[in-house]
């Protein structure tokens, strides 16, 4: 909100909250449970922070389902940081990677400087407009690795392929968006600010099983996973305002209906702004329709109508929409509709696009 007029945020990372995270934190920067302090101004340790870690793991492990056989991590470094962590504890020869977009390519960077990366399937060829089908994942590698929402290209997987060789899958901008079957992967990770909480904090959920499959080479405590497990994710010093956000952002999603409700007001979000799209003669979406992410709709203006995209910024600007420029590799628009975004703020942009239709 800025002088009173309503701000509709598809901002694609760091992204929107919900009132409740935002509210419940500012009360807490001012005077933190029976304290007396902020929250920035106690020891990680106090019994009052400790608290908030310990409900931050169970609300993880009650919206995922999870059972022990899995540990619950919070960690720093971003998303980015996994890309290198995660071959360094468990590459030994080979991995596997299916390539859906920039942030595949990145972890695939990484991972090449530790062993022989087989890419399994890749959609650059259509420049990341789809989720490609029919590839086989070989079993004699040591991991899989997936990104189940390609946050610039929008695309989103629907379905998860088997594999017999552990699954690692990127969730960054999906996590907690709609019900997944946990036991599928065995680690899946996730920077917080774009559906979780605010930047930060990596979330990382982790098969108990994977702590004796570590590659043989030095791991410095930090990089090692169980360093972190075993010490209750405080090893160091954690992100404590990150993660006291992301509790309460988590809470809200468990008091909305958890992830069945989210999937739902996710669908009917994407639902409502795709059918606009493609009913407008002056737009095209740029993933294929079977791909489509529920996460991130990105659009185009159709070529011979380009010349209109200044009217249409500033029709934008005019209803409060904020945050709708595509990445540079996609150019147009990109709406992000994560959990927190009401479907008011999706009708609004609807209501603009489908003012250009005269
Ligand atoms: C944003 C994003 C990243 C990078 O996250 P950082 O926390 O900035 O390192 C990785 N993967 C996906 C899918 C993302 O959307």
């Amino acid at each position: 909100m800025t002088n009173g007029k309503k701000i509709h945020n598809f901002s694609a990372g760091p992204s929107i909250l919900s009132d409740y995270a935002i509210e419940k934190s500012s009360a807490d920067l001012k005077s933190f449970s029976d304290t007396g302090l902020s929250v920035l101004e106690i020891s990680h340790r106090s019994k009052q922070f400790v608290q908030v870690a310990d409900e931050a793991t169970q609300l993880v492990k009650k919206l995922l389902n999870l059972t022990d056989d899995y540990d619950v991590l919070f960690l720093q470094g971003g998303a980015s940081t996994q890309f290198f962590q995660i071959p360094h504890n468990f590459l030994k020869t080979k991995a596997v990677y299916l390539n859906t977009g920039t942030w595949s390519k990145k972890a695939i960077k990484e991972a090449k400087g530790y062993g022989e990366i087989d890419v399994c399937a890749s959609s650059e060829d259509g420049n990341f407009n789809y989720i490609p089908g029919n590839y086989t994942i070989s079993s004699d590698a040591d991991y899989f690795h997936c990104t189940s929402n390609n946050t610039i290209f929008g695309t989103q997987i629907k379905e998860f392929p088997d594999s017999d060789i552990p699954m690692i899958c990127d969730m960054s901008s999906d996590i907690f968006s709609r019900p997944i079957d946990v036991t599928k992967f065995d680690i899946i990770y996730a920077g917080a600010q774009k559906n979780m909480g605010p930047a930060g904090v990596t979330l990382v959920v982790i098969k108990k099983e994977m702590y004796n499959k570590l590659a043989d080479r030095h791991i410095p405590s930090m990089v090692n996973y169980k360093t972190h497990a075993d010490a209750d994710s405080m090893f160091n010093t954690p992100p404590v305002f990150p993660i006291l956000v992301s509790k309460y952002n988590m809470e809200w999603v468990l008091n909305n209906g958890g992830l069945e409700g989210m999937e739902k007001r996710n669908n009917e979000k994407a639902s409502l702004l795709y059918d606009a799209i493609d009913a407008s003669p002056y737009f095209k979406g740029t993933a294929r329709e079977d791909s489509r992410s529920h996460m991130n709709a990105c659009f185009v203006f159709k070529p011979e109508h380009e010349g209109l995209s200044s009217k249409f910024d500033e029709a934008c600007k005019e209803a409060g929409l904020s945050g709708l420029k595509g990445h540079r590799s996609v150019g147009g628009y990109r709406a992000s509709l994560y959990n927190a975004l009401s479907i008011e703020s999706v009708q609004a942009l609807v209501d603009v696009i489908n003012k250009f239709n005269g």
